[in-house]
């Protein structure tokens, strides 16, 4: 049962070969046998999953349906959980029990979804191989001494693993779809404003944005489809109709223009994972889509530019964790300064304190103009060349990753070794486009991902042709050997 995607979970459950209950109960049960080799769970919220399963189940028998009634996922852990520890995988927050749902969560409840639990993440989000967490680092199933990307690491370790079919992720430069690729998963970061981010603890507000983990492009459309649509509760979100993700996913890819930047196969790409984007992209021909050389040639100054901009926003919206209102609280503090300095000291781990640093000190008087701005200004010649691509081509293709999962521990005494692994994911999020990663083949048993970019709001596009994709190959459908 635990090999199930979630549409094949729709249907079992509408024909009443199982119900919600029995499969919550084999999956809760894995979980408890498998998760400790991972680590990919920081909460399970067992009572309140069989809870859900038995109100989807007795919706269903009531004649009431739905892709998501029924289906069982689980919550990276910064979205806000009402009585459940929503910890954003901190010390800082290991006491914290939200008093509301997210947006996306009570939106996935009310269409029936289950929940089992709470994910690992990189501390606050930050980081790219999900060993900042405060709860320890996760473990990737296709090699245990290996990480499974980041932030959102924990949910794609879970989904990998069969321990779950579908989980919720964020993105603000990749953690979606990074962790989707080191672990043999189908990840989507949605268009900034398509899915709302009210209770989604904010780690750079103009970059974050939620979407979904699954196995299958097919699952991603249901999944995506509980999660995006207008939130009046968040300024950023956007009103615009929300589309049927899942009829979408059979347009014939006859005439698509798949552009392939010249910038993405640099020096820094690892020869074997280009061999594989290629071999994706003559897969996509065959499909019928017509290929053409494309250039970004602002791409090289991305990694810079998000390194000041998402710090900047990091440092501004972590400031509201000083030991006051909710979260750690130093021990005996001596006056207000000594509360506010040990709390944080204490609280907030290594990556998270030199990312409030470095924003800080790039938003300081004298220091503004010379990185922040000139940040924002790069951010708008990346938007600039995408929308100049976008006029010749219908979809960006190239890797996710220049490097498929590297081992635990092999980046800790180099930060910006880790974020040069983020080189081809940030640009989408410094340009608010969306941004897909599906299964595209292996280098030394460990997967590797193929990125698909669209233009603002196509997430149907991207998910048709990553769906097309998988009925013609069979790179996702691999099983991660224990698992
Ligand atoms: N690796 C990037 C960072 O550390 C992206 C993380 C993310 O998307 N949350 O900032």
């Amino acid at each position: 049962m635990h090999q199930l995607t979630l549409a094949e979970i729709a249907r079992g459950l509408a024909d009443k070969k199982f119900s919600s209950e029995e499969l919550t109960k084999v999956l809760l049960a894995r979980i408890a046998q498998l998760d400790p080799q991972l680590n990919s769970f920081i909460s399970l919220t067992e009572d309140l999953a069989l809870q859900q399963a038995k109100a989807a189940d007795a919706r269903r028998a009531n004649g009431e349906s739905g892709a998501l009634l029924g289906a069982p996922i689980a919550h990276k852990d910064l979205f806000c959980t009402q009585g459940i520890r929503t910890s954003c995988g901190s010390k800082m927050l290991d006491n914290f029990k939200a008093p509301y749902d997210a947006t996306v969560v009570a939106k996935l409840a009310a269409a029936g979804a289950v929940t089992l639990g709470k994910t690992n993440m990189d501390e606050f989000a930050m980081g790219s191989a999900n060993e900042s967490s405060y709860y320890g680092a996760v473990k990737n199933p296709w090699n245990l001494e290996h990480v499974p990307g980041g932030s959102s690491g924990g949910s794609a370790a879970a989904v990998a693993a069969r321990l779950l079919p579908a989980a919720t992720g964020t993105d603000t430069g990749g953690s979606i779809r990074q962790p989707a690729a080191l672990t043999n998963l189908t990840g989507l970061k949605p268009t900034y404003g398509r899915v709302s981010r009210w209770g989604m603890i904010a780690y750079a507000s103009s970059l974050d944005q939620g979407g979904p983990l699954a196995r299958t492009a097919e699952d991603c459309a249901i999944l995506l489809q509980g999660m995006a649509g207008f939130d009046p509760q968040d300024s950023t979100s956007i009103d615009e109709p929300v589309p049927d993700y899942s009829a979408g996913l059979n347009g014939s890819l006859q005439g698509l223009r798949i552009g392939v930047p010249k910038e993405y196969f640099s020096a820094g790409l690892d020869p074997r994972i280009a061999d594989l984007i290629m071999a994706s992209v003559e897969e996509l021909k065959k499909l019928g889509a017509v290929i053409k050389e494309i250039s970004l040639p602002n791409m090289q100054h991305a990694i810079p530019a998000y390194y000041v901009i998402a710090p900047a926003e990091a440092s501004s919206n972590l400031s509201r964790f000083d030991g006051v209102r909710f979260g750690y609280r130093c021990e005996d503090p001596k006056n207000l300064e000594d509360l506010y300095k040990r709390s944080r000291g204490e609280g907030f781990g290594p990556e998270v304190q030199r990312r409030i640093m470095v924003g800080a000190y790039a938003l300081s008087a004298g220091y503004y103009d010379a990185y922040y701005l000139k940040a924002q200004k790069i951010r708008r010649l990346i938007k600039n060349d995408f929308m100049a691509a976008f006029n010749e081509v219908d979809i960006i293709l190239g890797p996710t990753t220049p490097n498929p999962a590297w081992k635990l521990g092999a980046k800790n005494s180099d930060p910006v070794a880790a974020y040069l692994e983020d080189v081809y994911t940030i640009t989408a999020n410094l340009a608010g486009l969306p941004g897909l990663s599906m299964p595209a083949g292996f280098v030394d048993g460990l997967p590797v991902g193929v990125q698909l970019l669209a233009p603002y709001f196509q997430e149907g596009r991207l998910l048709n042709v990553a769906h097309q994709y998988q009925l013609n190959t069979d790179w996702h459908t691999r099983t991660p050997t224990g698992f």
